[in-house]
């Protein structure tokens, strides 16, 4: 049996040092917003590489954070990708813009730029390039339109902790980024979690005061918030984890290369020379995608789909009035994509054993 994925494996290599952390805080009696997050935050903010990094209660409450931080709201337009976790279009949603999607390219799955380019209007007020299978995208072109306009760069890093571009870490390029911890993220809690990372100490201070009521004196709201906080049984809990993180993202670049180097019959992912991807999920591409299932199923080998649906085919938003034919490689790759199991954990004999497993498929 290889299953998709396997997190028990992680928290018995940690086990002393995750009991410790949680004892620690259940014995201070102090659980919201205290001595644990402000650490997990500097740390964060120190590996990321940016000065400001603020927990939240989750991923997709960091973008949306993010975007009320920024101002945006009813009447304008945000662009960003089909093929990514819903909760991406669903931040963009809830402030009352508009989400835009734009294709992707067929070779990284990432954010296209003549695409993007095509899709700016006069209201575009953001861009959420999204890191997906934690790739980076293509960071620089889309800088550049973006300083041309006056336009927003808000990174969704939600899949790519550790992953660079040109040497940097994702989340620290843009105005803004959104990471979320939730347990199968590259770094994650035993529990819901977010962060956002930016420069900017504006946008820092109206990010601290949204996650918590719009307070700067508590009772006293200077601007209108929200509940989303990082408690601190998470946030020491990801302090233990971040200190593996970068040997958990070796660990699985060490298996995608192995996947790469053995796969025939199916195209695997691609990796870009501008950076390093973090393989958040190392996900192939093939013509005979239900067959292959359900033969790896019946050797007991788990896969997953990510996104069987793309954002525009979700009953809640038909609403943005997209057909595949106006997002064409993005549903051609809908049609194909399959993940395959990967985790630092995993056994590379068992990535032999998938890798078999395909090939000998007919
Ligand atoms: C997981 C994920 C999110 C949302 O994070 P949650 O913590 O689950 O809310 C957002 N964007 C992407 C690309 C994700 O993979």
């Amino acid at each position: 049996m290889i299953p998709f994925f396997d997190l028990t494996k992680q928290y018995a290599s940690i086990k002393s040092e995750i009991d410790d952390a949680t004892a620690r805080v259940l014995k201070s009696g102090w659980f919201i917003l205290g001595p644990e997050v402000a650490a997990f935050e500097k740390e964060f903010a120190e590996y990321i590489g940016t000065r400001y990094a603020i927990g939240v209660g989750s991923g997709t409450e960091a973008i949306h954070i993010a975007l009320l931080a920024l101002g945006i709201g009813a009447g304008d337009e945000v662009i960003t990708v089909p093929n990514t976790a819903v909760a991406t279009v669903a931040a963009i949603e809830l402030t009352g813009a508009r989400a835009v999607l734009c294709d992707v390219r067929a070779d990284s799955m990432l954010m296209d730029i003549d695409a993007l380019a095509r899709a700016i209007t006069a209201r575009t007020k953001a861009i959420i390039p999204v890191h997906l299978f934690g790739q980076s995208c293509d960071l620089d072109p889309i800088f550049e339109i973006a300083r041309a306009r006056n336009i927003f760069v808000l990174e969704d890093c939600a899949q790519a902790h550790g992953a660079t571009y040109r040497g940097k870490r994702v989340g620290s390029m843009g105005d803004i980024a959104a990471f979320s911890f939730y347990p199968t993220k590259n770094l994650g809690a035993y529990g819901d979690g977010g962060a956002l990372t930016t420069n900017d100490p504006a946008l820092a201070e109206r990010v601290n005061l949204i996650r918590q009521y719009g307070w700067r004196e508590r009772y006293a709201s200077d601007i209108k918030g929200m509940n989303s906080r990082l408690d601190e049984l998470q946030a020491a809990i990801l302090r233990v984890k971040l200190r593996y993180l970068d040997a958990w993202n070796a660990a699985r670049r060490a298996r995608a290369a192995l996947y790469t180097e053995l796969l025939r019959g199916v195209i695997p992912p691609r990796e870009m020379n501008y950076g390093q991807s973090v393989y958040h999920l190392y996900v192939i591409q093939t013509a005979h995608r239900e067959s292959l299932i359900s033969n790896l199923k019946s050797q007991g080998i788990g896969t997953a789909i990510q996104y069987p649906q793309m954002i525009h085919r979700q009953a809640a938003y038909t609403n943005l009035g997209y057909r595949d034919d106006d997002l064409p490689v993005a549903s051609q790759l809908a049609r194909a994509i399959l993940s395959l199991p990967l985790y630092p954990e995993l056994a590379l004999d068992d990535v032999r054993a998938v890798a078999n497993a395909i090939n000998d498929f007919k």
